[in-house]
């Protein structure tokens, strides 16, 4: 992962340079014109969407270590790995476009909202096996719908593209605490997605996804 990192990063920089010679030799306002290349390319929402998506990745990933280590449900544990390489994705995103962020300890967010999600999601969770898994799809619920707002408000392709495969594998994941809680006799009601969205989803079978 960190080569790719840095093979970006040089072709950004010989980029930057060929571009610069390239302007050099037109006119005199070669910055202006490179800051404005890189101002539409990435908005402020963007990297307001990438800080938020990488918390809430997070959030499913914590939610899931504290849960499996709680009640040892086999969604719990094959899911986290897979929030795992979200967050990853997402903080890929955020190295790609020099954006500075932080990722905090287990169990400990930034952002306020996502903090009390967590606390929230801890407690109920802590409650049942049946309430564990209603944690579960509830994330994945939440995480779906905040993943289409954020690529309906972005032109960004990377972002949309990165964003369209975590929501591929949010589906996937609510198949799987939805299925495990209707084989022990109990069903779930979505709180985000409308019914329409959520029935899609749950008669689709499981799909490949890109990351
Ligand atoms: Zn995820
Ligand atoms: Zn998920």
């Amino acid at each position: 992962m960190k080569s790719l990192v840095k093979t970006r990063i040089s072709l950004a920089v010989i980029t930057l340079f060929t571009a610069s010679w390239l302007m050099s030799c037109e006119n005199d306002v070669t910055d202006i014109s490179l800051d404005n290349q890189k101002n539409t390319a990435f908005s402020l929402e963007d990297q307001e969407a990438l800080l938020f998506m990488l918390e809430e990745e997070k959030l499913a990933r914590d939610t899931y270590i504290y849960l499996d280590e709680l009640w040892g449900i086999n969604q719990f544990a094959n899911i986290q790995i897979s929030e795992q390489s979200h967050l990853n994705a997402v903080a890929d995103l955020l190295d790609s476009f020099d954006i500075d962020y932080a990722i905090q300890p287990e169990g400990e967010f930034a952002n306020q909202e996502i903090q009390n999600l967590y606390d929230e999601f801890i407690t109920d969770g802590t409650l049942s096996m049946t309430q564990a898994l209603e944690v579960g799809a509830t994330i994945e619920d939440l995480d779906i719908v905040d993943l289409q707002n954020y690529i309906n408000a972005t032109s960004n392709t990377a972002i949309i593209s990165v964003f369209e495969s975590l929501q591929c594998g949010s589906r996937n994941h609510l198949r799987s605490f939805v299925f495990a809680l209707e084989n022990t006799g109990n069903t779930y009601a979505p709180q985000f997605l409308t019914v329409e969205e959520y029935e899609l989803i749950i008669s689709n079978s499981n799909e490949q996804c890109g990351r």
